[in-house]
Protein backbone atom coordinates (compact mmCIF):
# COMPACT_ATOMS: atom_id res chain seq x y z
CA UNK A 1 0.00 0.00 0.00
CA UNK A 2 1.06 3.49 -1.02
CA UNK A 3 2.26 5.30 1.88
CA UNK A 4 0.77 9.16 2.39
CA UNK A 5 4.29 10.30 2.70
CA UNK A 6 5.93 8.85 0.31
CA UNK A 7 3.35 10.46 -2.71
CA UNK A 8 4.55 13.72 -3.87
CA UNK A 9 2.48 16.84 -3.75
CA UNK A 10 1.62 18.70 -7.02
CA UNK A 11 3.78 21.27 -6.14
CA UNK A 12 6.39 18.89 -5.69
CA UNK A 13 5.65 17.00 -8.99
CA UNK A 14 5.61 20.39 -10.72
CA UNK A 15 8.66 21.51 -9.18
CA UNK A 16 10.76 18.72 -10.46
CA UNK A 17 8.36 18.90 -13.68
CA UNK A 18 11.47 20.18 -16.02
CA UNK A 19 12.99 17.88 -18.54
CA UNK A 20 15.83 15.21 -17.48
CA UNK A 21 17.71 12.24 -19.24
CA UNK A 22 16.46 9.16 -18.80
CA UNK A 23 20.25 8.18 -18.30
CA UNK A 24 19.63 4.51 -20.45
CA UNK A 25 23.46 5.28 -20.84
CA UNK A 26 26.11 7.79 -19.47
CA UNK A 27 27.22 9.88 -20.78
CA UNK A 28 23.80 10.33 -22.70
CA UNK A 29 23.94 9.73 -26.42
CA UNK A 30 23.17 13.57 -27.21
CA UNK A 31 27.20 13.65 -26.25
CA UNK A 32 27.91 11.11 -28.60
CA UNK A 33 30.39 12.27 -31.38
CA UNK A 34 33.57 11.20 -33.92
CA UNK A 35 35.45 8.22 -32.06
CA UNK A 36 38.68 8.83 -34.07
CA UNK A 37 41.10 6.11 -33.54
CA UNK A 38 38.78 5.02 -30.54
CA UNK A 39 37.20 1.44 -30.52
CA UNK A 40 35.21 0.45 -27.79
CA UNK A 41 33.97 -3.13 -29.25
CA UNK A 42 37.57 -4.24 -28.80
CA UNK A 43 37.09 -5.15 -25.19
CA UNK A 44 34.11 -7.75 -26.77
CA UNK A 45 36.84 -9.95 -26.63
CA UNK A 46 36.81 -10.08 -23.06
CA UNK A 47 33.18 -10.46 -21.44
CA UNK A 48 31.46 -12.86 -19.90
CA UNK A 49 27.59 -12.65 -20.66
CA UNK A 50 26.27 -10.69 -23.94
CA UNK A 51 23.26 -8.53 -24.61
CA UNK A 52 22.04 -8.54 -28.26
CA UNK A 53 19.25 -5.46 -28.98
CA UNK A 54 18.03 -5.70 -32.37
CA UNK A 55 16.15 -2.66 -34.33
CA UNK A 56 13.07 -3.35 -36.46
CA UNK A 57 12.28 -0.04 -37.81
CA UNK A 58 9.12 -0.32 -39.39
CA UNK A 59 5.39 0.19 -38.99
CA UNK A 60 1.81 -0.09 -40.82
CA UNK A 61 0.94 2.88 -39.80
CA UNK A 62 1.50 6.15 -38.17
CA UNK A 63 0.35 6.93 -33.80
CA UNK A 64 0.59 10.03 -33.85
CA UNK A 65 2.22 10.71 -30.67
CA UNK A 66 5.25 8.52 -32.01
CA UNK A 67 8.76 10.05 -31.27
CA UNK A 68 10.55 6.78 -32.25
CA UNK A 69 12.74 6.00 -35.19
CA UNK A 70 10.60 4.10 -37.57
CA UNK A 71 9.35 3.81 -41.31
CA UNK A 72 5.38 3.76 -41.93
CA UNK A 73 5.17 1.50 -44.62
CA UNK A 74 3.08 -1.32 -46.42
CA UNK A 75 5.98 -2.23 -48.60
CA UNK A 76 7.01 -5.69 -46.89
CA UNK A 77 9.89 -5.77 -49.64
CA UNK A 78 11.39 -3.64 -47.24
CA UNK A 79 11.51 -5.47 -44.40
CA UNK A 80 12.49 -8.42 -46.05
CA UNK A 81 15.68 -6.27 -47.34
CA UNK A 82 16.66 -5.15 -44.65
CA UNK A 83 16.93 -8.40 -42.47
CA UNK A 84 19.58 -9.59 -45.25
CA UNK A 85 21.31 -5.73 -43.94
CA UNK A 86 20.88 -7.07 -40.24
CA UNK A 87 22.15 -10.24 -40.76
CA UNK A 88 25.38 -9.50 -42.85
CA UNK A 89 25.77 -6.88 -40.01
CA UNK A 90 25.69 -9.32 -37.07
CA UNK A 91 28.08 -11.58 -39.40
CA UNK A 92 30.18 -8.66 -39.04
CA UNK A 93 31.02 -9.09 -35.12
CA UNK A 94 31.92 -13.08 -35.69
CA UNK A 95 35.31 -12.30 -34.78
CA UNK A 96 34.78 -9.52 -32.85
CA UNK A 97 33.03 -11.12 -29.83
CA UNK A 98 33.94 -13.45 -26.90
CA UNK A 99 32.02 -16.81 -27.77
CA UNK A 100 29.66 -16.09 -24.51
CA UNK A 101 25.99 -16.91 -24.07
CA UNK A 102 23.73 -14.10 -24.68
CA UNK A 103 21.90 -13.65 -21.79
CA UNK A 104 19.51 -11.11 -23.54
CA UNK A 105 17.78 -10.24 -26.33
CA UNK A 106 15.42 -7.62 -27.36
CA UNK A 107 13.75 -6.76 -30.60
CA UNK A 108 12.65 -3.34 -30.29
CA UNK A 109 11.27 -0.64 -32.73
CA UNK A 110 9.57 0.29 -35.01
CA UNK A 111 7.26 -2.83 -34.57
CA UNK A 112 9.41 -6.23 -34.93
CA UNK A 113 6.18 -8.08 -34.96
CA UNK A 114 6.12 -6.08 -38.42
CA UNK A 115 8.15 -9.07 -39.76
CA UNK A 116 6.30 -12.31 -40.49
CA UNK A 117 6.66 -15.46 -38.47
CA UNK A 118 9.39 -17.24 -41.53
CA UNK A 119 11.55 -13.96 -41.25
CA UNK A 120 11.36 -13.58 -37.43
CA UNK A 121 12.58 -17.84 -38.22
CA UNK A 122 15.19 -16.54 -40.49
CA UNK A 123 16.30 -13.31 -38.14
CA UNK A 124 16.86 -15.81 -34.91
CA UNK A 125 18.01 -18.68 -36.88
CA UNK A 126 20.93 -15.91 -38.78
CA UNK A 127 21.62 -14.70 -35.30
CA UNK A 128 22.20 -17.95 -33.88
CA UNK A 129 24.65 -18.58 -36.74
CA UNK A 130 27.17 -15.68 -35.13
CA UNK A 131 26.27 -15.39 -31.54
CA UNK A 132 25.56 -18.09 -28.71
CA UNK A 133 21.78 -17.90 -28.43
CA UNK A 134 22.01 -20.61 -25.95
CA UNK A 135 21.73 -18.80 -22.18
CA UNK A 136 20.41 -20.59 -19.26
CA UNK A 137 17.68 -18.31 -17.86
CA UNK A 138 18.11 -16.08 -20.59
CA UNK A 139 15.22 -12.96 -21.22
CA UNK A 140 14.38 -13.13 -24.72
CA UNK A 141 11.33 -9.96 -25.30
CA UNK A 142 9.58 -8.46 -28.25
CA UNK A 143 7.88 -5.46 -28.30
CA UNK A 144 4.53 -6.17 -30.21
CA UNK A 145 1.85 -4.46 -31.48
CA UNK A 146 -1.49 -5.72 -30.01
CA UNK A 147 -3.47 -4.22 -33.12
CA UNK A 148 -1.52 -6.77 -36.01
CA UNK A 149 0.46 -9.21 -33.54
CA UNK A 150 -1.63 -12.37 -34.90
CA UNK A 151 -2.51 -15.33 -32.26
CA UNK A 152 -0.51 -17.73 -33.94
CA UNK A 153 2.70 -16.02 -34.09
CA UNK A 154 2.92 -15.99 -30.40
CA UNK A 155 3.61 -20.03 -30.31
CA UNK A 156 6.54 -19.23 -33.35
CA UNK A 157 7.36 -16.37 -30.77
CA UNK A 158 8.02 -19.34 -28.26
CA UNK A 159 9.48 -21.35 -30.28
CA UNK A 160 12.13 -19.21 -30.93
CA UNK A 161 12.90 -18.78 -27.40
CA UNK A 162 11.03 -15.59 -26.91
CA UNK A 163 9.65 -15.67 -23.12
CA UNK A 164 9.03 -11.82 -22.51
CA UNK A 165 6.30 -9.90 -24.41
CA UNK A 166 5.57 -5.93 -24.17
CA UNK A 167 2.31 -4.76 -25.99
CA UNK A 168 1.35 -1.79 -26.65
CA UNK A 169 -1.41 -0.53 -25.20
CA UNK A 170 -1.27 3.43 -24.55
CA UNK A 171 -5.08 3.92 -24.01
CA UNK A 172 -8.56 2.08 -24.63
CA UNK A 173 -10.71 5.09 -24.80
CA UNK A 174 -11.86 5.04 -27.90
CA UNK A 175 -11.77 9.02 -28.08
CA UNK A 176 -8.13 8.97 -27.22
CA UNK A 177 -7.46 6.17 -29.46
CA UNK A 178 -8.87 8.33 -32.84
CA UNK A 179 -6.82 11.15 -31.32
CA UNK A 180 -3.65 9.41 -31.49
CA UNK A 181 -4.41 7.15 -34.67
CA UNK A 182 -4.00 3.51 -32.79
CA UNK A 183 -7.09 1.94 -32.38
CA UNK A 184 -7.33 -1.04 -30.68
CA UNK A 185 -10.21 -3.12 -28.65
CA UNK A 186 -9.37 -4.65 -24.41
CA UNK A 187 -10.65 -7.73 -26.10
CA UNK A 188 -7.83 -8.15 -28.70
CA UNK A 189 -5.26 -7.06 -25.96
CA UNK A 190 -7.07 -10.06 -23.74
CA UNK A 191 -7.39 -12.66 -26.53
CA UNK A 192 -3.49 -11.90 -26.89
CA UNK A 193 -2.56 -11.68 -23.34
CA UNK A 194 -4.79 -15.61 -22.24
CA UNK A 195 -2.95 -16.90 -25.55
CA UNK A 196 0.77 -15.61 -24.57
CA UNK A 197 0.24 -17.29 -20.91
CA UNK A 198 -1.18 -20.39 -22.69
CA UNK A 199 2.19 -20.43 -24.69
CA UNK A 200 4.10 -20.05 -21.44
CA UNK A 201 5.33 -16.45 -21.55
CA UNK A 202 6.72 -15.87 -18.32
CA UNK A 203 6.62 -11.96 -18.10
CA UNK A 204 3.75 -9.76 -20.42
CA UNK A 205 4.42 -6.46 -20.19
CA UNK A 206 1.87 -3.62 -21.21
CA UNK A 207 3.16 0.15 -22.07
CA UNK A 208 0.64 3.04 -20.76
CA UNK A 209 0.75 6.65 -21.71
CA UNK A 210 -0.58 9.68 -19.46
CA UNK A 211 -1.02 13.00 -20.94
CA UNK A 212 -2.65 12.20 -24.31
CA UNK A 213 -5.14 14.30 -25.99
CA UNK A 214 -8.35 13.97 -24.67
CA UNK A 215 -7.39 11.96 -22.02
CA UNK A 216 -8.78 13.03 -18.65
CA UNK A 217 -8.89 11.61 -14.93
CA UNK A 218 -12.06 9.47 -15.98
CA UNK A 219 -10.58 8.18 -19.27
CA UNK A 220 -7.49 7.34 -17.58
CA UNK A 221 -9.21 5.31 -14.94
CA UNK A 222 -11.66 3.42 -17.10
CA UNK A 223 -7.97 2.04 -18.74
CA UNK A 224 -6.67 1.30 -15.74
CA UNK A 225 -9.49 -0.26 -14.91
CA UNK A 226 -9.60 -2.59 -17.52
CA UNK A 227 -5.70 -2.95 -17.26
CA UNK A 228 -5.93 -4.46 -13.97
CA UNK A 229 -8.48 -6.80 -15.00
CA UNK A 230 -6.45 -8.19 -17.71
CA UNK A 231 -3.26 -8.43 -14.87
CA UNK A 232 0.25 -7.87 -16.89
CA UNK A 233 3.31 -8.75 -14.85
CA UNK A 234 4.68 -5.18 -15.48
CA UNK A 235 3.53 -1.79 -16.75
CA UNK A 236 5.45 0.70 -17.94
CA UNK A 237 3.25 4.24 -17.55
CA UNK A 238 5.33 6.97 -19.66
CA UNK A 239 4.05 10.64 -19.65
CA UNK A 240 3.40 12.16 -23.19
CA UNK A 241 5.57 15.33 -23.82
CA UNK A 242 3.90 16.92 -26.65
CA UNK A 243 6.77 18.29 -28.73
CA UNK A 244 5.23 19.20 -32.52
CA UNK A 245 8.16 21.51 -33.27
CA UNK A 246 10.35 18.47 -32.76
CA UNK A 247 8.55 15.84 -33.87
CA UNK A 248 6.20 15.98 -37.14
CA UNK A 249 3.70 13.38 -36.62
CA UNK A 250 2.34 15.20 -33.28
CA UNK A 251 1.65 18.01 -35.20
CA UNK A 252 -1.22 15.70 -36.48
CA UNK A 253 -2.34 16.15 -32.77
CA UNK A 254 -4.97 18.93 -31.90
CA UNK A 255 -2.31 20.99 -28.77
CA UNK A 256 -6.07 21.92 -27.71
CA UNK A 257 -7.30 18.42 -26.74
CA UNK A 258 -3.30 17.69 -25.01
CA UNK A 259 -3.89 18.17 -21.16
CA UNK A 260 -1.98 20.57 -19.30
CA UNK A 261 0.34 20.32 -16.79
CA UNK A 262 -1.87 20.35 -13.99
CA UNK A 263 -4.27 17.41 -15.36
CA UNK A 264 -1.33 15.40 -15.90
CA UNK A 265 0.43 15.65 -12.53
CA UNK A 266 -3.27 14.29 -11.58
CA UNK A 267 -3.24 11.69 -13.73
CA UNK A 268 0.21 10.82 -12.86
CA UNK A 269 -0.69 10.94 -9.54
CA UNK A 270 -4.17 9.03 -9.97
CA UNK A 271 -2.47 6.26 -11.82
CA UNK A 272 0.42 5.23 -9.91
CA UNK A 273 -2.19 5.17 -6.59
CA UNK A 274 -4.58 2.86 -8.43
CA UNK A 275 -1.21 0.58 -9.18
CA UNK A 276 0.03 0.61 -5.50
CA UNK A 277 -3.09 -0.65 -4.72
CA UNK A 278 -3.86 -2.83 -7.18
CA UNK A 279 -0.42 -4.76 -5.77
CA UNK A 280 2.15 -3.33 -8.31
CA UNK A 281 5.16 -2.13 -7.07
CA UNK A 282 6.79 1.12 -8.51
CA UNK A 283 10.10 0.46 -9.49
CA UNK A 284 11.34 3.96 -10.53
CA UNK A 285 11.94 5.72 -14.02
CA UNK A 286 8.05 5.33 -14.97
CA UNK A 287 8.26 1.38 -14.39
CA UNK A 288 5.70 -0.90 -12.10
CA UNK A 289 5.66 -4.34 -11.07
CA UNK A 290 3.42 -7.08 -9.59
CA UNK A 291 4.41 -7.51 -6.55
CA UNK A 292 5.36 -11.36 -6.96
CA UNK A 293 6.50 -10.56 -10.22
CA UNK A 294 10.95 -11.35 -10.43
CA UNK A 295 11.69 -7.97 -11.02
CA UNK A 296 10.12 -6.67 -7.98
CA UNK A 297 11.54 -8.72 -6.24
CA UNK A 298 14.93 -8.45 -7.48
CA UNK A 299 13.96 -4.77 -6.63
CA UNK A 300 13.55 -5.57 -3.01
CA UNK A 301 16.67 -7.12 -3.52
CA UNK A 302 18.60 -4.77 -4.47
CA UNK A 303 19.57 -6.95 -7.65
CA UNK A 304 17.76 -4.68 -10.46
CA UNK A 305 20.47 -3.53 -13.35
CA UNK A 306 19.35 -1.29 -16.12
CA UNK A 307 20.19 -1.17 -19.71
CA UNK A 308 19.13 0.27 -22.64
CA UNK A 309 15.44 -0.94 -22.65
CA UNK A 310 15.41 -0.42 -19.35
CA UNK A 311 15.00 -2.55 -16.25
CA UNK A 312 16.69 -5.78 -15.93
CA UNK A 313 17.75 -8.98 -14.07
CA UNK A 314 20.19 -10.83 -16.53
CA UNK A 315 23.48 -8.55 -15.93
CA UNK A 316 25.55 -8.56 -19.21
CA UNK A 317 28.83 -6.89 -19.65
CA UNK A 318 28.38 -5.74 -23.13
CA UNK A 319 25.41 -5.62 -25.57
CA UNK A 320 25.91 -5.23 -29.30
CA UNK A 321 23.05 -3.34 -30.91
CA UNK A 322 22.25 -4.34 -34.54
CA UNK A 323 20.01 -2.30 -36.62
CA UNK A 324 19.31 1.33 -37.91
CA UNK A 325 20.10 3.80 -34.70
CA UNK A 326 20.96 0.78 -33.01
CA UNK A 327 23.44 1.68 -29.62
CA UNK A 328 26.28 -0.77 -28.47
CA UNK A 329 28.48 -0.69 -25.33
CA UNK A 330 31.32 -2.67 -23.52
CA UNK A 331 32.98 -1.80 -20.38
CA UNK A 332 35.16 0.92 -22.94
CA UNK A 333 32.03 3.10 -24.22
CA UNK A 334 29.53 3.17 -26.92
CA UNK A 335 28.69 3.25 -30.50
CA UNK A 336 25.74 3.96 -32.75
CA UNK A 337 25.01 2.65 -36.18
CA UNK A 338 23.34 5.67 -38.79
CA UNK A 339 19.54 6.30 -37.72
CA UNK A 340 18.44 6.53 -41.29
CA UNK A 341 17.72 3.52 -42.66
CA UNK A 342 18.69 4.22 -46.07
CA UNK A 343 22.31 5.44 -44.57
CA UNK A 344 22.56 2.37 -42.67
CA UNK A 345 21.59 -0.13 -45.79
CA UNK A 346 23.80 1.61 -47.94
CA UNK A 347 26.77 1.31 -45.43
CA UNK A 348 26.20 -2.20 -45.04
CA UNK A 349 25.69 -2.58 -48.83
CA UNK A 350 29.04 -1.38 -49.39
CA UNK A 351 31.24 -3.38 -46.62
CA UNK A 352 31.60 -0.05 -44.52
CA UNK A 353 30.66 -0.21 -40.61
CA UNK A 354 27.04 0.92 -39.80
CA UNK A 355 28.73 3.41 -37.21
CA UNK A 356 27.97 6.92 -36.87
CA UNK A 357 29.06 8.17 -33.77
CA UNK A 358 30.25 6.87 -30.13
CA UNK A 359 32.03 7.83 -27.14
CA UNK A 360 35.17 6.28 -25.21
CA UNK A 361 34.82 6.37 -21.68
CA UNK A 362 36.96 8.23 -18.97
CA UNK A 363 38.21 7.03 -15.75
CA UNK A 364 35.39 9.99 -14.64
CA UNK A 365 33.06 8.91 -17.17
CA UNK A 366 33.35 5.20 -15.56
CA UNK A 367 32.97 6.68 -11.82
CA UNK A 368 29.82 8.80 -12.67
CA UNK A 369 28.59 5.77 -15.09
CA UNK A 370 28.85 3.73 -11.57
CA UNK A 371 26.69 6.18 -9.35
CA UNK A 372 23.99 6.82 -11.44
CA UNK A 373 23.42 3.51 -11.97
CA UNK A 374 23.02 2.06 -8.50
CA UNK A 375 20.92 5.01 -7.79
CA UNK A 376 18.92 4.14 -10.90
CA UNK A 377 18.85 0.54 -9.50
CA UNK A 378 19.60 0.71 -5.77
CA UNK A 379 18.62 3.61 -4.55
CA UNK A 380 21.72 4.45 -3.03
CA UNK A 381 25.03 4.98 -2.74
CA UNK A 382 27.76 3.43 -0.30
CA UNK A 383 30.03 6.38 -0.33
CA UNK A 384 33.07 3.97 0.89
CA UNK A 385 32.78 1.84 -2.28
CA UNK A 386 32.53 4.77 -4.75
CA UNK A 387 35.44 6.39 -2.92
CA UNK A 388 37.33 3.14 -3.66
CA UNK A 389 36.71 3.65 -6.97
CA UNK A 390 37.76 7.35 -7.45
CA UNK A 391 41.16 7.38 -5.00
CA UNK A 392 39.48 9.96 -3.29
CA UNK A 393 36.95 10.60 -0.44
CA UNK A 394 33.10 10.89 -1.69
CA UNK A 395 32.22 13.97 0.04
CA UNK A 396 35.67 15.75 -2.24
CA UNK A 397 35.20 14.06 -5.16
CA UNK A 398 31.69 14.97 -5.57
CA UNK A 399 31.65 18.53 -2.97
CA UNK A 400 29.91 20.36 -6.11
CA UNK A 401 27.28 17.56 -6.62
CA UNK A 402 26.74 17.75 -3.39
CA UNK A 403 25.79 21.31 -3.21
CA UNK A 404 23.88 20.62 -6.20
CA UNK A 405 21.74 17.94 -4.21
CA UNK A 406 21.36 20.13 -1.53
CA UNK A 407 17.31 21.24 -2.76
CA UNK A 408 16.87 18.01 -3.30
CA UNK A 409 17.64 17.01 0.35
CA UNK A 410 15.34 20.07 1.68
CA UNK A 411 12.44 18.49 -0.31
CA UNK A 412 12.83 15.07 1.53
CA UNK A 413 14.10 13.36 -1.64
CA UNK A 414 17.42 12.07 -0.51
CA UNK A 415 19.39 11.62 3.07
CA UNK A 416 22.91 11.24 4.04
CA UNK A 417 25.09 9.98 6.68
CA UNK A 418 28.56 9.72 6.84
CA UNK A 419 28.78 6.15 5.02
CA UNK A 420 25.53 6.22 2.56
CA UNK A 421 23.45 8.83 0.37
CA UNK A 422 19.84 7.14 -0.30
CA UNK A 423 16.76 8.27 -2.26
CA UNK A 424 13.83 8.08 0.16
CA UNK A 425 10.65 6.88 -0.88
CA UNK A 426 9.41 10.18 -1.79
CA UNK A 427 12.67 10.59 -4.00
CA UNK A 428 11.93 7.46 -5.84
CA UNK A 429 9.66 9.58 -7.71
CA UNK A 430 12.58 11.67 -9.23
CA UNK A 431 15.45 9.35 -9.23
CA UNK A 432 16.64 10.81 -12.59
CA UNK A 433 17.00 14.17 -11.02
CA UNK A 434 19.10 12.66 -8.25
CA UNK A 435 21.32 10.99 -11.12
CA UNK A 436 21.50 14.43 -12.84
CA UNK A 437 23.59 16.00 -10.40
CA UNK A 438 26.13 13.73 -11.23
CA UNK A 439 26.39 14.05 -15.02
CA UNK A 440 29.39 16.26 -15.77
CA UNK A 441 27.92 17.47 -18.84
CA UNK A 442 24.83 18.20 -18.47
CA UNK A 443 26.25 20.34 -15.34
CA UNK A 444 28.25 22.23 -17.91
CA UNK A 445 25.76 22.91 -20.56
CA UNK A 446 23.78 26.01 -20.86
CA UNK A 447 21.40 25.02 -23.68
CA UNK A 448 17.44 24.61 -24.33
CA UNK A 449 15.76 21.59 -22.61
CA UNK A 450 16.22 18.37 -25.07
CA UNK A 451 14.95 15.68 -22.43
CA UNK A 452 11.57 14.57 -21.73
CA UNK A 453 10.12 15.83 -19.19
CA UNK A 454 9.28 14.35 -16.03
CA UNK A 455 5.63 15.38 -16.13
S1 LIG B 1 4.17 4.09 -31.58
FE1 LIG B 1 5.12 2.19 -32.24
S2 LIG B 1 3.72 1.37 -33.79
FE2 LIG B 1 3.19 3.54 -33.54
S3 LIG B 1 4.37 4.60 -35.13
FE3 LIG B 1 5.58 4.64 -33.25
S4 LIG B 1 6.93 2.88 -33.37
FE4 LIG B 1 5.29 2.59 -34.87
Amino acid sequence: MVQADSVPSAALLNRYGSSCPRYTSYPTADRFGALGGAEPWAALKDIRALSLYVHIPFCRSLCYFCACNKVVTQQYGLASSYLEQLLAEARSYRDRVADVPVVQLHLGGGTPTFLNDGDLHRLVEGLGETFNLGGEGREYGIEADPRTLELESLATLRELGFNRLSLGIQDFDLTVQRAINRICTAEQVRELTDEARRQGFESISYDLIYGLPHQNLDTLRGTIDQVMELAPDRIALYHYAHLPERFKAQRLIDTDAVPGAAEKVEMQLAAVQALEEAGYDYLGMDHFARRDDSMARAARDGELQRNFQGYTLMPADALVGLGASAISYSADGYWQNHHRLKDYNAAIAERRSAVFRGWQLSADDRLRQYVIMELMCRLSLDKSEVARRAGAAFDDYFAAERARLEPLKADGLIEEDADRLWITPLGRWFVRHVAAAFDAYLARRQETPRYSKVI
